[in-house]
């Protein structure tokens, strides 16, 4: 089988960190060319933008979107509608429709599209969800608390309109939650503060219902500083099963459970590599889906204006 011809459009911090090493260690990838307005990687050709790099380098067959997600669908879109495989990163958009209509864009054009939620592919999710599925569920209760500062500094987009605030990271605790435990999620309250210079959220408190009629809290802090916490608790009548470190670990009743040892990129590229090679899509917008009810009902609160 020839190597898939890979372009990433999107030279920032995920790319770097994650995408670039990922796709260059996988034998099924040749990165071939890269895109972002002002930035070029060394030793691989550069482009402005995704039409002139499809224009440059029209070998390319397959594009990883790493952008801020405000131009995502543009981008997206101008690669499937010019054939390409895509990868979409979290959030694959700004709107349910938008997810929608490439999608079916995807779907009439024969090519792979993949809303790639990253946290899903950590090494005790799976794990995790296999404990769980046997389990009758009591009650779950996720904190997801970071310094927005350490993780996200000078990132302007995630203030803006699209750009989900506190739930940029909040959203992956949904892209676990929504595996280990699949079903229906109905909100019930959700209070989202909201800085004074700012369109999107700081903090968030929500309470759900989710399947097995299962009470479910989340909150959300992105001023929290020292040591971040990722952690889903469910307690079950088989035990109390935590997942931290954004799940890449796993105890039962404080105990460690096994996991595998990968990555969370590595495993998303092999999946990306099956979903081109089969022309398939991988779109489910379940956590996208429960960031929407928190902005259709919740309860907006006021706070302090946030300094970078
Ligand atoms: P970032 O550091 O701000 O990088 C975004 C990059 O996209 C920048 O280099 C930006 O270029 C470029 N860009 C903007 N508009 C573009 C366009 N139209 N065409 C091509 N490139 C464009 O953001 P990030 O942290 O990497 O996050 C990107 C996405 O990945 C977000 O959706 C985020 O939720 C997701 N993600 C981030 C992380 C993380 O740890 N940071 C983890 C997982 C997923 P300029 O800055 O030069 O404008």
């Amino acid at each position: 089988m020839s190597r898939i011809k890979l372009a990433i459009v999107g030279l920032g911090k995920i790319a770097r960190d994650q995408h670039i090493p990922a796709c260059t260690a996988n034998d099924d990838f040749e990165l071939v060319a890269v895109a972002s307005p002002h930035d070029q990687l060394d030793g691989v050709q550069s482009f402005p933008s995704i039409a002139e790099l499809l224009e440059a380098v029209p070998a390319v067959t397959a594009v990883s979107l790493c952008t801020p997600p405000q131009v995502r669908y543009e981008t997206a879109r101008y690669a499937l509608e010019h054939g390409r495989h895509v990868l979409l990163e979290k959030p694959p958009g700004v709107t349910m429709g938008e997810i929608q209509d490439l999608a079916e864009l995807a779907l009439s054009q024969g090519v792979t599209l993949f809303a790639a939620w990253h946290s899903r592919h950590a090494p005790a999710v799976e794990p995790a969800r296999a404990w769980l599925e046997r389990r009758r569920l009591r009650s779950v209760k996720i904190t997801w608390k970071e310094d927005v500062r350490v993780w996200h500094p000078g990132q302007r987009w995630i203030w803006q309109p699209g750009g989900l605030g506190v739930f940029d990271p909040g959203i992956n605790a949904f892209s676990i939650l929504t595996h280990i435990i699949p079903g229906v999620y109905r909100l019930c309250a959700a209070d989202l503060s909201y800085p004074a210079n700012c369109d999107t959220p700081i903090a968030a408190h929500l309470v759900l219902v989710g399947p097995q009629a299962v009470p479910t809290t989340m909150e959300l802090d992105f001023l929290y500083e020292g040591a971040p916490s990722w952690d889903i608790v469910v307690e079950t009548d088989g035990g109390r099963l935590h997942l931290s470190r954004g799940g890449q670990q796993l105890h039962v009743d404080d105990h460690p459970l096994s996991t595998p040892d990968r990555s969370e990129y590595t495993s998303v590229y092999a999946h990306f590599a099956d979903l081109v090679r089969e022309r398939r899509l991988d779109v489910d917008i379940a956590p996208l889906q429960l960031v929407a009810d928190a902005f259709l009902s919740g309860r907006r609160i006021p706070v302090a204006a946030f300094v970078g």
